[in-house]
């Protein structure tokens, strides 16, 4: 993909999916998956000087869902975890971050993204008695929030 006005001859090229924890070596395996399909296309790209190589992470979580909402802790609002969506969902994750931070309320189911749900039966801040406490009145998130 074109990038940069000032720069028209620069070049994006991408990209590669791997599970590869939080390692973010640049590998040449994945150069030459790229370059090969990009020269395909291209052919007189094979005499493209090659700017910058770059690697990032795609948040992952145990079951690919992403980690949105109050954590426990007092003013501690998450949202992550999104995998490769995280640009896609940016509109609906900063309507239910702003939710809960300005109205207290969110306006849509959001348990299943609850970020303490890995916590163990736990809030992040007190090790955990006080989640069990809070589902069994009803208050998943271990906090004053609730539904609209
Ligand atoms: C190659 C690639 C292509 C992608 N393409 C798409 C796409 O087409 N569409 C799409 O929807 N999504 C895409 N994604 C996924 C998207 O980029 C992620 O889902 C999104 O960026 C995740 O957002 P995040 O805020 O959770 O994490 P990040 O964007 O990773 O943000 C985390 C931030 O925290 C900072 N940070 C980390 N540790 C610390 C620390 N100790 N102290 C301070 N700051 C710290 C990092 O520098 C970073 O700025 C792509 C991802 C990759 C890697």
């Amino acid at each position: 993909m074109p990038r940069d006005g000032a720069v028209p001859q620069r070049l994006v090229t991408g990209s590669t999916l791997e599970d590869a924890g939080f390692d973010k070596c640049v590998t040449p395996r994945g150069i030459e998956k790229i370059l090969s399909t990009a020269q395909e296309l291209v052919p007189k790209l094979a005499n493209a000087e090659i700017v910058e190589l770059w690697c990032g992470l795609r948040p992952d979580t145990p079951d690919h869902l992403p980690l949105l909402g109050p954590a426990g802790v007092d003013g501690l609002t998450i949202a992550t975890g999104h995998y490769r969506n995280g640009i896609l969902l940016t509109p609906i994750t900063a309507k239910l971050v702003r939710e809960w931070i300005v109205e207290k309320q969110v306006s849509m189911d959001w348990e299943i993204f609850d970020p303490l749900r890995f916590a163990g039966g736990g809030n992040i801040a007190d090790g955990g008695d006080s989640l069990a406490d809070d589902q069994a009145s009803g208050n998943p998130a271990g906090s004053e929030f609730a539904h609209k």
